[in-house]
């Protein structure tokens, strides 16, 4: 019973999510409420689901002393750090299209929605993929993102583990490709809405498992256990967020049956454990001239 329950538990949450969130908005675009609601529902629901079918017993986000400080980040970035960029993102866009135009016309409007979804998400895979090799190659930018990699433990609340700033840079530039290519709202609520489901399933400790071949072709966790792995060769590989496709492509991806996990997180962590040091923490490192890499 275990064994089928952790082979369907991927698809369980996100159908069951899709199939109520497409119920209660009625066939209409999902109203920025039902989107904050269901965000809600959705994390609630797996942090009950992980209590229940853990991956790993001895990981609890009740037993993690730094839950405390997780919340937080996903507190200061999703209620101050991605509106602030967002909306800095948008005013951007509104001061430079009348002045060079935009890409409209490309979009595929009349493809039927799950193509147009489907679309968006390769589209937002590849500048995510970048973004985020790009903060993992660039010793200054990964003082930002080592904050995400210095924890041994995975569960719900690390997927909030940002820092401020590499939020609002990601969803200040992140958007700006969409609106230029006039992608409708309602793909981009519900590609949001799977960014959301799909954030909370890879770093959960939800048992769930895949045949082999899934891992070529969905997020699945056990790709992205091997980017918060030790050393350094493991978690500079499996950027994607949306999919594999574009590690296959450029070359860093690493297939979790082929590469067994030994240790998580980071070696000699520079990270402090509070909350104001962690977010000082890449500001001291630029301003000591420091090299932050370790492995
Ligand atoms: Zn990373
Ligand atoms: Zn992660």
């Amino acid at each position: 019973m275990r064994t089928v329950l952790a082979y369907s538990s991927w698809w369980l949450v996100m159908v069951g999510f899709f199939a109520l969130t497409a119920w209660l908005a009625d066939s209409e675009m999902p109203s920025p409420g039902l989107v904050f609601a269901m965000t809600v529902v959705n994390t609630f629901f797996i942090a009950g689901a992980e209590q229940l079918l853990p991956r790993v017993k001895e990981v609890s986000l009740f037993r993690d002393r730094q839950t405390v400080n997780d919340i937080a980040h996903g507190v200061l970035f999703s209620f101050a750090g991605r509106p602030l960029a967002s909306g800095a993102g948008l005013a951007l866009f509104a001061w430079v299209a009348p002045r060079v135009g935009t890409l409209e016309l490309y979009w595929p409007r009349q493809w039927p929605l799950v193509a147009q979804i489907t679309l968006a998400l390769l589209l937002w895979g590849l500048q995510n993929y970048w973004f985020h090799r790009a903060f993992h190659s660039f010793d200054r930018l990964w003082g930002f993102h080592a904050i995400h990699h210095d924890t041994p433990q995975m569960h719900l609340f690390k997927s909030g583990r940002t820092h401020v700033v590499e939020e609002m840079l990601q969803y200040f530039l992140v958007p700006l490709p969409f609106l230029f290519l006039g992608v409708p709202a309602e793909v981009l609520v519900w590609m949001g809405l799977f960014l959301i489901a799909q954030g909370n399933l890879e770093h959960c400790n939800l048992d769930q498992r895949f045949h082999w071949s899934m891992h070529y072709i969905l997020p699945t966790p056990q790709l992205h256990w091997i980017h918060h792995a030790q050393p350094r060769s493991l978690h500079d590989s499996n950027y994607g967020a949306t999919g594999p496709i574009w590690d296959l492509i450029f070359g860093t991806y690493k297939h979790p049956d082929r590469y067994p996990i030994e240790a998580m997180g980071l070696a000699d962590s520079p990270v402090p454990p509070g909350f104001v040091g962690q977010l000082a923490h890449p500001f001291k490192e630029l301003m000591a001239n420091r090299r932050p890499r370790v492995g």
